[in-house]
């Protein structure tokens, strides 16, 4: 039987309206309205639509959401001027830089400039230890929506086998991370991971975050695993496609999350998330 095809874009939007509920409940309780500001260094084109997508998302939940378009010759010095500024803005509740910055800043020093109570992409030192320690405060967004899309399929992660192809810092480690938190038994492959496939063929649930297109293929899965492609490559021909051979490993999968429209948008939603959760922790101080 082929997979069910999970459908981000639908599960995102269901998610978007109950946040827009919650946000508007929280301004009539406590006039604080959730603000997130996007920081963008540079003109690279892709970075350029996941900021404006951003900016849209919040703007049909109700979000405030304030956008710093920076030119590539920005100074470290700028940028992180710009990050105290926004940390004592009380209108600001979550801060997301977007990566990558140019060269001559230091990606490190930017990300722990950010706020540990703003820090709406979890990438701040404090939140990857939280996480760690089972007690997140902000979970990074795509492994919180891979996660999400775990549950919506209505398997129970705990015992299951898991398999995350790709060890960044910002999807395969906190998705591998979150898996066990849930019990999951869980194997992180990576680029010298050797037999990879055979790994793979185990998991109940694969999660593929590598960056190359078509990467997992049909005789790497079994028959009815999860299989979430959190990949996003451009093809020659101009197109989008996943990490997963998306058109063979649906006559494998039980499941299998499409690209576009899978990961991607559940991604923008937990940011959404992240930024109300944080707003009402700021509502209660
Ligand atoms: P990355 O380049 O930081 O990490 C890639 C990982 O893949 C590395 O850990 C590397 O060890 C592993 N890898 C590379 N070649 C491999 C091989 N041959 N065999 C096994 N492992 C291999 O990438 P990232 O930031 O984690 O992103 C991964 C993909 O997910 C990219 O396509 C990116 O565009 C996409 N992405 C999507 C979203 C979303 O919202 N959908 C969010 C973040 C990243």
């Amino acid at each position: 039987m082929p997979a069910k095809i999970l459908d981000g874009k639908a599960l995102a939007l269901s998610l978007r309206e109950g946040i827009a509920r919650e946000v508007s409940v929280l301004a009539q309780n406590t006039g604080v309205k959730p603000g997130l500001a996007a920081i963008l260094v540079g003109d690279d084109p892709a970075s350029a639509v996941y900021v404006r997508n951003k900016k849209i998302a919040c703007e049909k939940a109700g979000l405030y959401p304030e956008e710093h378009l920076l030119p590539t010759s920005t100074s470290q010095e700028t940028l992180l001027a710009l990050i105290h500024q926004l940390n004592a803005d009380s209108k600001i509740h979550g801060i997301l830089v977007q990566l990558p910055l140019p060269s001559h800043i230091e990606s490190k020093a930017v990300l722990q400039a950010v706020s540990p109570e703003k820090d709406a992409d979890g990438f701040h030192p404090v939140n990857v230890g939280r996480l760690v320690e089972g007690d997140p405060v902000f979970v990074p967004c795509t492994p919180k929506g891979v996660i999400h899309m775990i549950d919506s399929t209505g398997l129970d992660i705990s015992g299951k086998r898991a398999v995350v192809i790709g060890r960044s810092n910002i999807v395969g480690k906190p998705v591998g991370m979150l898996l066990l938190h849930r019990h999951a038994t869980v194997t992180i492959c990576h680029s010298r991971t050797k037999d990879l496939p055979s790994i793979v063929r185990e998991a109940d649930i694969v999660i593929a975050a590598i960056g190359k297109p078509f990467f997992v293929t049909a005789n790497m899965v079994k028959q009815g695993a999860v299989v979430i492609d959190v990949g996003i490559n451009r093809l020659d021909n101009g197109k989008l496609a996943g990490d997963v051979d998306f058109e063979h490993v649906k006559e494998h999968a039980g499941w299998l999350t499409p690209v576009p429209g899978g990961v991607g948008p559940m991604t923008i939603a937990m940011l959404l998330q992240n930024t109300l959760e944080s707003a009402k922790r700021f509502a209660k101080q």
